[in-house]
Protein backbone atom coordinates (compact mmCIF):
# COMPACT_ATOMS: atom_id res chain seq x y z
CA UNK A 1 0.00 0.00 0.00
CA UNK A 2 1.05 3.63 -0.98
CA UNK A 3 0.38 6.19 1.41
CA UNK A 4 2.04 8.56 -0.57
CA UNK A 5 0.08 11.74 -2.54
CA UNK A 6 -0.06 11.93 -6.13
CA UNK A 7 1.41 15.33 -7.33
CA UNK A 8 -1.96 16.08 -8.52
CA UNK A 9 -3.75 15.04 -5.44
CA UNK A 10 -1.48 17.07 -3.84
CA UNK A 11 -2.31 19.96 -5.84
CA UNK A 12 -6.16 19.49 -5.62
CA UNK A 13 -5.59 19.77 -1.54
CA UNK A 14 -3.22 23.11 -1.67
CA UNK A 15 -5.67 24.82 -3.62
CA UNK A 16 -8.69 23.57 -1.98
CA UNK A 17 -6.76 24.60 1.24
CA UNK A 18 -5.51 28.30 -0.05
CA UNK A 19 -9.44 28.44 -1.19
CA UNK A 20 -11.44 27.94 2.06
CA UNK A 21 -8.60 30.11 4.06
CA UNK A 22 -9.42 33.15 2.02
CA UNK A 23 -12.95 32.57 0.69
CA UNK A 24 -15.09 30.51 3.35
CA UNK A 25 -13.31 31.01 6.78
CA UNK A 26 -13.42 34.77 6.88
CA UNK A 27 -17.19 34.81 5.98
CA UNK A 28 -18.80 31.86 7.86
CA UNK A 29 -19.95 34.11 10.68
CA UNK A 30 -22.34 36.54 8.26
CA UNK A 31 -23.29 33.52 5.89
CA UNK A 32 -24.95 31.51 9.35
CA UNK A 33 -26.37 34.77 10.09
CA UNK A 34 -27.93 34.98 6.77
CA UNK A 35 -28.95 31.47 6.36
CA UNK A 36 -27.45 31.51 3.35
CA UNK A 37 -24.23 31.10 0.96
CA UNK A 38 -24.12 33.66 -1.68
CA UNK A 39 -24.36 32.56 -5.49
CA UNK A 40 -20.83 34.18 -5.89
CA UNK A 41 -18.81 31.70 -3.93
CA UNK A 42 -20.77 28.90 -6.14
CA UNK A 43 -19.24 30.73 -9.05
CA UNK A 44 -15.42 30.83 -7.65
CA UNK A 45 -15.86 27.02 -6.70
CA UNK A 46 -17.29 26.56 -10.42
CA UNK A 47 -13.93 28.06 -11.60
CA UNK A 48 -11.81 25.75 -9.60
CA UNK A 49 -13.78 22.85 -10.80
CA UNK A 50 -14.94 22.26 -7.20
CA UNK A 51 -18.48 21.81 -8.58
CA UNK A 52 -18.28 19.04 -10.95
CA UNK A 53 -14.86 17.45 -9.57
CA UNK A 54 -15.83 13.93 -9.72
CA UNK A 55 -17.12 14.15 -13.54
CA UNK A 56 -14.93 13.45 -15.99
CA UNK A 57 -13.99 16.29 -18.29
CA UNK A 58 -16.12 15.01 -21.50
CA UNK A 59 -19.33 16.14 -19.37
CA UNK A 60 -17.75 19.00 -18.14
CA UNK A 61 -16.55 18.17 -14.86
CA UNK A 62 -13.07 18.03 -13.34
CA UNK A 63 -12.46 14.55 -13.62
CA UNK A 64 -10.58 13.84 -10.03
CA UNK A 65 -10.14 10.54 -9.02
CA UNK A 66 -11.77 9.66 -5.42
CA UNK A 67 -8.95 10.69 -3.67
CA UNK A 68 -8.36 13.68 -4.64
CA UNK A 69 -12.00 14.03 -4.63
CA UNK A 70 -12.39 13.09 -0.68
CA UNK A 71 -9.16 15.88 -0.01
CA UNK A 72 -10.84 18.26 -1.39
CA UNK A 73 -14.17 17.56 0.64
CA UNK A 74 -12.11 17.38 3.56
CA UNK A 75 -10.88 20.93 3.00
CA UNK A 76 -14.38 22.57 2.51
CA UNK A 77 -15.38 21.17 5.82
CA UNK A 78 -12.64 22.47 7.45
CA UNK A 79 -13.85 25.81 6.37
CA UNK A 80 -17.49 25.50 6.34
CA UNK A 81 -19.65 21.96 6.94
CA UNK A 82 -22.86 24.45 4.85
CA UNK A 83 -20.62 24.77 1.77
CA UNK A 84 -19.09 21.10 2.01
CA UNK A 85 -22.99 20.13 2.63
CA UNK A 86 -23.69 21.81 -0.56
CA UNK A 87 -21.06 20.59 -2.87
CA UNK A 88 -21.48 16.84 -1.46
CA UNK A 89 -24.81 17.30 -2.64
CA UNK A 90 -24.14 18.70 -6.18
CA UNK A 91 -21.48 16.08 -6.70
CA UNK A 92 -21.55 12.91 -4.97
CA UNK A 93 -25.43 12.59 -5.17
CA UNK A 94 -26.79 14.79 -7.97
CA UNK A 95 -23.89 14.16 -10.72
CA UNK A 96 -23.41 10.75 -9.50
CA UNK A 97 -26.96 10.01 -10.19
CA UNK A 98 -26.84 11.68 -13.47
CA UNK A 99 -23.99 9.98 -14.68
CA UNK A 100 -24.73 6.70 -13.57
CA UNK A 101 -28.34 6.40 -14.63
CA UNK A 102 -29.13 9.03 -16.99
CA UNK A 103 -29.47 8.47 -21.01
CA UNK A 104 -26.24 10.45 -23.16
CA UNK A 105 -29.25 12.78 -24.35
CA UNK A 106 -29.77 13.82 -20.48
CA UNK A 107 -26.25 13.72 -19.29
CA UNK A 108 -25.69 16.75 -22.02
CA UNK A 109 -29.12 18.31 -21.12
CA UNK A 110 -28.51 18.23 -17.25
CA UNK A 111 -25.02 16.61 -16.30
CA UNK A 112 -22.69 19.50 -18.05
CA UNK A 113 -24.36 22.29 -16.84
CA UNK A 114 -24.79 20.63 -13.34
CA UNK A 115 -20.67 19.48 -13.55
CA UNK A 116 -19.94 23.10 -14.49
CA UNK A 117 -21.48 25.03 -11.82
CA UNK A 118 -24.01 26.57 -13.55
CA UNK A 119 -26.34 24.99 -12.28
CA UNK A 120 -27.49 23.78 -9.00
CA UNK A 121 -28.92 20.29 -7.79
CA UNK A 122 -30.75 18.63 -5.08
CA UNK A 123 -31.23 14.56 -4.16
CA UNK A 124 -35.06 14.10 -2.83
CA UNK A 125 -35.33 10.48 -1.14
CA UNK A 126 -37.04 11.13 2.47
CA UNK A 127 -40.53 11.99 3.39
CA UNK A 128 -42.20 13.02 6.64
CA UNK A 129 -43.19 9.19 6.89
CA UNK A 130 -39.87 7.57 5.25
CA UNK A 131 -36.39 8.41 6.04
CA UNK A 132 -34.41 5.51 7.20
CA UNK A 133 -37.19 3.51 6.00
CA UNK A 134 -36.99 4.63 2.59
CA UNK A 135 -38.78 1.91 1.21
CA UNK A 136 -41.82 3.86 2.11
CA UNK A 137 -41.70 6.54 0.49
CA UNK A 138 -45.66 7.45 -0.94
CA UNK A 139 -44.43 10.59 -3.25
CA UNK A 140 -46.37 8.69 -6.45
CA UNK A 141 -46.28 9.19 -10.28
CA UNK A 142 -49.14 8.18 -12.88
CA UNK A 143 -48.94 8.42 -16.54
CA UNK A 144 -50.93 10.71 -19.07
CA UNK A 145 -50.16 10.06 -22.26
CA UNK A 146 -46.38 11.55 -22.70
CA UNK A 147 -46.90 13.16 -19.63
CA UNK A 148 -45.90 11.92 -15.85
CA UNK A 149 -47.81 13.38 -12.89
CA UNK A 150 -46.14 13.47 -9.47
CA UNK A 151 -48.29 14.06 -6.06
CA UNK A 152 -46.48 14.05 -2.64
CA UNK A 153 -44.40 15.78 -0.36
CA UNK A 154 -40.56 15.30 0.88
CA UNK A 155 -38.93 16.52 3.47
CA UNK A 156 -35.56 18.11 4.44
CA UNK A 157 -33.80 18.23 1.66
CA UNK A 158 -30.37 19.93 1.26
CA UNK A 159 -30.96 22.78 -1.76
CA UNK A 160 -34.08 21.57 -2.47
CA UNK A 161 -35.65 25.62 -2.42
CA UNK A 162 -32.35 27.03 -4.28
CA UNK A 163 -31.37 23.82 -7.02
CA UNK A 164 -32.22 24.26 -10.31
CA UNK A 165 -32.72 20.67 -11.01
CA UNK A 166 -34.66 18.29 -8.05
CA UNK A 167 -34.12 14.52 -9.00
CA UNK A 168 -37.19 13.26 -6.86
CA UNK A 169 -37.60 9.29 -6.21
CA UNK A 170 -41.48 8.62 -6.14
CA UNK A 171 -43.46 5.15 -6.76
CA UNK A 172 -45.97 4.14 -9.63
CA UNK A 173 -49.59 4.38 -8.11
CA UNK A 174 -50.51 1.39 -6.63
CA UNK A 175 -46.61 -0.53 -5.51
CA UNK A 176 -45.61 -0.82 -2.53
CA UNK A 177 -42.34 -1.03 -0.73
CA UNK A 178 -38.84 -1.47 -2.95
CA UNK A 179 -41.13 -2.30 -6.14
CA UNK A 180 -42.06 0.60 -8.49
CA UNK A 181 -39.78 3.03 -7.30
CA UNK A 182 -38.43 5.61 -10.11
CA UNK A 183 -36.11 8.60 -10.46
CA UNK A 184 -37.58 11.87 -12.17
CA UNK A 185 -35.87 14.93 -12.71
CA UNK A 186 -37.87 18.04 -11.86
CA UNK A 187 -36.81 21.86 -13.06
CA UNK A 188 -36.85 24.15 -10.58
CA UNK A 189 -40.18 26.43 -11.83
CA UNK A 190 -42.51 23.05 -12.94
CA UNK A 191 -45.97 24.32 -12.12
CA UNK A 192 -46.86 22.20 -9.29
CA UNK A 193 -43.68 22.13 -7.74
CA UNK A 194 -43.01 24.12 -5.05
CA UNK A 195 -40.97 24.52 -1.57
CA UNK A 196 -43.50 25.27 1.36
CA UNK A 197 -41.06 25.34 4.30
CA UNK A 198 -37.09 25.89 4.50
CA UNK A 199 -35.28 25.98 7.79
CA UNK A 200 -32.08 27.60 7.70
CA UNK A 201 -30.60 29.33 11.02
CA UNK A 202 -33.37 27.35 13.30
CA UNK A 203 -31.38 24.16 12.46
CA UNK A 204 -28.94 22.96 15.21
CA UNK A 205 -26.36 22.97 12.50
CA UNK A 206 -25.71 23.69 8.61
CA UNK A 207 -27.22 27.02 9.48
CA UNK A 208 -25.95 28.15 6.00
CA UNK A 209 -27.33 25.45 4.44
CA UNK A 210 -31.16 25.78 3.23
CA UNK A 211 -32.80 22.71 3.87
CA UNK A 212 -36.40 22.64 2.42
CA UNK A 213 -39.49 20.33 2.25
CA UNK A 214 -40.99 19.69 -1.00
CA UNK A 215 -44.43 19.62 -2.16
CA UNK A 216 -45.60 18.18 -5.74
CA UNK A 217 -49.19 18.50 -6.58
CA UNK A 218 -50.35 17.68 -9.93
CA UNK A 219 -47.11 18.27 -11.04
CA UNK A 220 -46.48 17.46 -14.84
CA UNK A 221 -43.25 16.22 -16.53
CA UNK A 222 -42.28 15.02 -20.03
CA UNK A 223 -41.64 11.61 -19.94
CA UNK A 224 -38.35 12.05 -21.03
CA UNK A 225 -37.26 13.06 -17.33
CA UNK A 226 -37.55 9.74 -16.06
CA UNK A 227 -33.75 9.21 -14.73
CA UNK A 228 -32.57 5.15 -15.44
CA UNK A 229 -35.31 2.27 -16.06
CA UNK A 230 -38.74 2.63 -15.03
CA UNK A 231 -39.05 0.99 -11.39
CA UNK A 232 -34.97 0.38 -10.78
CA UNK A 233 -35.10 3.24 -8.24
CA UNK A 234 -34.60 1.01 -5.01
CA UNK A 235 -31.10 0.00 -6.79
CA UNK A 236 -30.37 3.86 -7.91
CA UNK A 237 -31.13 5.02 -4.53
CA UNK A 238 -29.07 2.93 -2.53
CA UNK A 239 -25.82 2.87 -4.91
CA UNK A 240 -26.39 6.82 -4.96
CA UNK A 241 -26.46 6.97 -1.18
CA UNK A 242 -23.35 5.11 -1.20
CA UNK A 243 -21.39 7.95 -3.02
CA UNK A 244 -22.94 10.51 -0.85
CA UNK A 245 -22.14 8.59 2.41
CA UNK A 246 -17.85 8.93 1.78
CA UNK A 247 -18.25 12.14 1.38
CA UNK A 248 -19.76 12.52 4.91
CA UNK A 249 -17.22 10.45 6.36
CA UNK A 250 -14.49 13.38 4.46
CA UNK A 251 -16.76 16.04 6.07
CA UNK A 252 -15.89 14.49 9.45
CA UNK A 253 -12.75 14.36 8.76
CA UNK A 254 -12.67 18.16 7.64
CA UNK A 255 -14.73 19.80 10.51
CA UNK A 256 -13.20 17.28 13.32
CA UNK A 257 -9.32 18.54 11.80
CA UNK A 258 -10.36 22.35 12.26
CA UNK A 259 -11.74 21.32 15.49
CA UNK A 260 -8.27 20.02 16.72
CA UNK A 261 -6.56 22.80 15.16
CA UNK A 262 -8.04 25.67 16.89
CA UNK A 263 -7.85 23.04 20.03
CA UNK A 264 -4.07 23.10 19.62
CA UNK A 265 -3.93 26.82 19.18
CA UNK A 266 -5.20 27.71 22.57
CA UNK A 267 -4.50 25.06 24.80
CA UNK A 268 -1.11 27.15 23.42
CA UNK A 269 -2.02 30.47 24.54
CA UNK A 270 -4.44 30.01 27.17
CA UNK A 271 -2.84 30.01 30.55
CA UNK A 272 -4.16 29.02 34.05
CA UNK A 273 -2.07 28.17 37.28
CA UNK A 274 0.43 30.22 35.96
CA UNK A 275 1.31 28.13 32.99
CA UNK A 276 -0.21 27.32 29.27
CA UNK A 277 -3.33 24.52 29.59
CA UNK A 278 -1.70 22.83 26.88
CA UNK A 279 0.82 21.77 29.99
CA UNK A 280 -1.71 19.91 31.55
CA UNK A 281 -1.73 15.58 31.21
CA UNK A 282 -5.35 16.20 30.84
CA UNK A 283 -5.46 18.46 28.12
CA UNK A 284 -3.40 16.93 26.84
CA UNK A 285 -4.81 13.78 26.46
CA UNK A 286 -8.01 15.09 24.54
CA UNK A 287 -5.14 16.62 21.81
CA UNK A 288 -3.59 13.19 21.39
CA UNK A 289 -6.73 11.61 21.24
CA UNK A 290 -8.22 13.43 18.98
CA UNK A 291 -5.31 13.56 16.64
CA UNK A 292 -5.75 9.42 16.48
CA UNK A 293 -9.21 9.88 15.67
CA UNK A 294 -8.66 12.21 13.20
CA UNK A 295 -6.21 10.72 11.08
CA UNK A 296 -7.49 7.25 11.87
CA UNK A 297 -11.36 8.31 10.45
CA UNK A 298 -9.14 10.22 7.55
CA UNK A 299 -7.37 6.56 6.66
CA UNK A 300 -10.93 4.97 6.29
CA UNK A 301 -12.17 7.52 4.38
CA UNK A 302 -9.29 7.67 1.92
CA UNK A 303 -9.13 3.45 1.56
CA UNK A 304 -12.98 3.52 0.52
CA UNK A 305 -11.83 6.28 -2.12
CA UNK A 306 -9.13 3.98 -2.97
CA UNK A 307 -11.25 1.15 -3.60
CA UNK A 308 -13.79 3.20 -5.67
CA UNK A 309 -10.86 4.37 -7.91
CA UNK A 310 -9.93 1.20 -8.58
CA UNK A 311 -13.61 0.14 -9.58
CA UNK A 312 -13.77 -2.37 -6.29
CA UNK A 313 -17.06 -2.60 -4.17
CA UNK A 314 -16.45 -0.77 -1.40
CA UNK A 315 -20.46 -0.13 0.05
CA UNK A 316 -19.04 -1.97 3.60
CA UNK A 317 -16.02 0.33 4.27
CA UNK A 318 -17.99 3.62 2.83
CA UNK A 319 -20.49 2.14 5.47
CA UNK A 320 -17.47 1.90 8.13
CA UNK A 321 -15.18 4.91 7.47
CA UNK A 322 -18.64 7.29 7.44
CA UNK A 323 -20.01 5.38 11.42
CA UNK A 324 -16.90 5.95 12.53
CA UNK A 325 -16.05 9.62 11.30
CA UNK A 326 -19.38 10.23 12.68
CA UNK A 327 -18.56 9.49 16.10
CA UNK A 328 -15.05 10.55 15.84
CA UNK A 329 -16.34 13.97 14.90
CA UNK A 330 -18.93 14.34 17.57
CA UNK A 331 -15.91 13.29 19.83
CA UNK A 332 -13.51 15.18 18.99
CA UNK A 333 -15.38 18.63 18.60
CA UNK A 334 -16.89 17.84 22.02
CA UNK A 335 -13.62 17.56 22.91
CA UNK A 336 -12.10 21.56 21.35
CA UNK A 337 -15.10 23.00 23.12
CA UNK A 338 -14.39 21.29 26.44
CA UNK A 339 -10.78 22.97 26.28
CA UNK A 340 -12.17 25.77 25.52
CA UNK A 341 -13.90 26.10 29.07
CA UNK A 342 -16.76 28.61 29.31
CA UNK A 343 -15.23 29.96 25.53
CA UNK A 344 -15.93 26.96 24.12
CA UNK A 345 -19.94 27.22 24.88
CA UNK A 346 -19.72 31.27 23.90
CA UNK A 347 -20.13 31.86 20.35
CA UNK A 348 -16.81 34.17 20.53
CA UNK A 349 -14.81 30.88 19.19
CA UNK A 350 -15.58 28.58 15.89
CA UNK A 351 -15.32 25.51 17.96
CA UNK A 352 -18.73 26.02 19.20
CA UNK A 353 -19.91 25.72 15.15
CA UNK A 354 -18.00 22.87 14.86
CA UNK A 355 -19.64 21.32 17.31
CA UNK A 356 -23.42 22.16 16.68
CA UNK A 357 -21.93 21.06 12.91
CA UNK A 358 -21.00 17.83 13.83
CA UNK A 359 -23.80 16.55 14.87
CA UNK A 360 -25.85 16.18 11.90
CA UNK A 361 -23.07 13.31 10.16
CA UNK A 362 -24.49 10.53 12.07
CA UNK A 363 -28.10 11.31 11.23
CA UNK A 364 -28.43 12.13 7.50
CA UNK A 365 -27.32 9.83 4.34
CA UNK A 366 -27.96 7.58 6.81
CA UNK A 367 -27.85 7.13 10.36
CA UNK A 368 -25.38 5.64 12.55
CA UNK A 369 -27.86 2.50 13.03
CA UNK A 370 -28.10 2.33 9.83
CA UNK A 371 -24.60 2.07 8.91
CA UNK A 372 -24.08 -0.55 11.51
CA UNK A 373 -26.89 -2.54 9.89
CA UNK A 374 -25.04 -2.30 6.50
CA UNK A 375 -21.99 -3.65 8.32
CA UNK A 376 -23.61 -6.29 10.44
CA UNK A 377 -25.47 -7.53 7.29
CA UNK A 378 -21.84 -7.98 5.74
CA UNK A 379 -20.95 -10.17 8.64
CA UNK A 380 -23.79 -12.03 9.56
CA UNK A 381 -25.63 -12.19 6.42
CA UNK A 382 -29.38 -10.74 5.82
CA UNK A 383 -31.44 -10.55 9.33
CA UNK A 384 -34.31 -12.84 9.42
CA UNK A 385 -36.62 -10.26 10.98
CA UNK A 386 -36.48 -7.59 7.65
C1 LIG B 1 -30.00 18.96 7.58
C2 LIG B 1 -30.52 17.76 6.87
C3 LIG B 1 -30.29 17.63 5.50
C4 LIG B 1 -30.80 16.52 4.81
N1 LIG B 1 -30.63 16.44 3.43
C5 LIG B 1 -31.27 15.47 2.74
C6 LIG B 1 -31.25 15.44 1.29
O1 LIG B 1 -30.63 16.30 0.64
N2 LIG B 1 -31.97 14.46 0.64
C7 LIG B 1 -32.66 13.51 1.31
O2 LIG B 1 -33.29 12.67 0.66
N3 LIG B 1 -32.71 13.50 2.67
C8 LIG B 1 -32.03 14.45 3.41
N4 LIG B 1 -32.09 14.46 4.79
C9 LIG B 1 -32.86 13.43 5.48
C10 LIG B 1 -32.03 12.42 6.25
O3 LIG B 1 -31.32 11.59 5.36
C11 LIG B 1 -32.97 11.65 7.19
O4 LIG B 1 -33.36 12.55 8.21
C12 LIG B 1 -32.33 10.41 7.75
O5 LIG B 1 -32.22 9.43 6.75
C13 LIG B 1 -33.10 9.82 8.94
O6 LIG B 1 -34.44 9.68 8.66
P1 LIG B 1 -35.56 10.23 9.72
O7 LIG B 1 -35.19 11.63 10.03
O8 LIG B 1 -36.89 9.97 9.13
O9 LIG B 1 -35.33 9.37 11.00
P2 LIG B 1 -35.97 7.91 11.31
O10 LIG B 1 -35.76 7.05 10.14
O11 LIG B 1 -37.36 8.10 11.80
O12 LIG B 1 -35.05 7.42 12.48
C14 LIG B 1 -35.26 7.77 13.87
C15 LIG B 1 -34.30 6.95 14.71
O13 LIG B 1 -34.62 5.56 14.58
C16 LIG B 1 -33.46 4.85 14.19
N5 LIG B 1 -33.85 3.70 13.35
C17 LIG B 1 -34.65 3.69 12.26
N6 LIG B 1 -34.71 2.44 11.74
C18 LIG B 1 -33.94 1.65 12.51
C19 LIG B 1 -33.59 0.28 12.51
N7 LIG B 1 -34.04 -0.55 11.55
N8 LIG B 1 -32.77 -0.18 13.48
C20 LIG B 1 -32.29 0.63 14.45
N9 LIG B 1 -32.57 1.95 14.51
C21 LIG B 1 -33.38 2.45 13.55
C22 LIG B 1 -32.61 5.85 13.42
O14 LIG B 1 -31.26 5.43 13.35
C23 LIG B 1 -32.84 7.09 14.27
O15 LIG B 1 -32.00 7.06 15.38
C24 LIG B 1 -31.54 15.53 5.50
C25 LIG B 1 -31.75 15.66 6.88
C26 LIG B 1 -31.28 16.76 7.56
C27 LIG B 1 -31.58 16.88 9.02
Amino acid sequence: MDFRLTEEQKLVQATAKDFVDREIIPHNREWEEKGEIPRSLYAKMAELGFLGAPVPETYGGAGMDYVAFMLLVEELSRGSSSVRTTVSVQTSLSETSLLWFANEEQKQKWLVPLAKGEKLGAWALTEPEAGSDAANLSTNYREEGDEVVLNGQKRFISNGSIADYVQVYARKAGTRRHEGLSLFLVPQGTPGFTAPHVESKSKLGLRASPTADLAFEECRLPRENLIGKEGDGWNQAMKTLNSGRIGIAAGAVGVARAALEAATKYVKERKAFGRPIGDFQLIREMIAQSAVEVDAARLLTLRAAHLRDLGLDNTVEVSMAKLYGAQMAQRVTDWAVQVHGGYGFSGEFEVERYFRDARILGLYEGTNEIQKLVIAEHLLGPSTKR
